[in-house]
């Protein structure tokens, strides 16, 4: 490995053993990887990876840009407060499994399994907009169970701060993303496990489950004539209580990122 032109705190991540041994004198590899990305430590320094891997990341080394720093030195954060919890009394609780000392959490139709360690292991590329709104829901202090009941994003706590932000990034996109592909929004029903429903009054309205107790509900009307179309996300009353409405918005944009990716793919008809 040449030494240290920096990469990406996730890249390196992504190749580390992942087993938080704390041979590299740091508490974890995420915290190993925010460091190399920062130029504190040296690829090297864990002693566990194989040359061959050390050769191949040297090809892939660009500048760490800051937001991925923070957002590593975040998720260590989140870790370390899954290693404080009971993972086998808190599955129920939030909606999940506890099987083999982990849980298995459910995110649109996919299982997500979180070791004791606050590790993530999927059989789906792992994405940040997941890991961190996955890791904070099952940290969450508070949980409640589905109400059934729908409320826009300014009336969750705190949602009026972000309401901007959740417009320009969140409804806005999905929306001209709706318009210009008719099939999406029925398309993501099969993709994520969604169910379609029929008592909102909208060309269409479907419910998913990012997380097991964050339902959120889509409700899209097409353009007519003289009108531009409309697109509303809304969301279970509980989920103000399971997930800081930062989080909320955190998954919801990464949501829409997600499905303009598959749009782009042209995996829609
Ligand atoms: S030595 Fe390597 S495997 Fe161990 S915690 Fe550090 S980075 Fe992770």
């Amino acid at each position: 490995m040449p030494e240290t032109k920096a990469a990406a705190p996730l890249e390196i991540y992504r190749i580390l053993p992942r087993n938080n041994c704390g041979k590299c004198l740091l508490p974890s590899c995420l915290a190993f990887a925010a460091a190399v990305a920062a130029g504190q430590k040296k690829l090297c320094d864990c002693p566990d990876i194989s040359p061959a891997l050390l050769a191949k990341m040297a090809g892939i080394c660009r500048k760490p840009v800051a937001s991925e720093i923070e957002q590593a030195g975040f998720v260590d954060k989140l870790q370390r407060r899954v290693t404080a919890l009971d993972l086998a009394a808190i599955a129920p609780v939030i909606g999940a499994v506890y099987r083999d000392n982990g849980l298995v959490v459910n995110s649109l139709g996919k299982d997500f399994i979180v070791d004791a360690r606050g590790n993530l292991n999927s059989e789906c590329h792992l994405i940040p907009w997941v890991q961190i709104p996955l890791l904070a829901y099952i940290t969450n202090k508070t949980h409640g169970e589905i109400t059934g009941s729908w409320i826009s994003f300014r009336e969750i706590k705190g949602g009026i701060d972000w309401q901007g932000l959740f417009t320009s990034r969140c409804e806005t996109p999905l929306r001209k993303l709706a318009d210009a592909n008719p099939a999406l929004l029925e398309d993501l029903i099969d993709l994520f496990m969604g169910q379609a429903i029929d008592w909102y009054q909208a060309d269409i309205a479907l419910i998913l489950h990012p997380l097991p107790h964050i339902p959120i509900l889509i409700c899209y009307q097409a353009p007519e004539e003289d009108m531009e179309s409309a697109l509303t996300i809304f969301f279970d009353r509980c989920c103000g209580q399971n997930l800081h409405i930062k989080a909320i918005f955190t998954l919801c944009s990464g949501l829409v990122q997600m499905f303009t990716k598959i749009a782009e793919r042209h995996l829609f008809s």
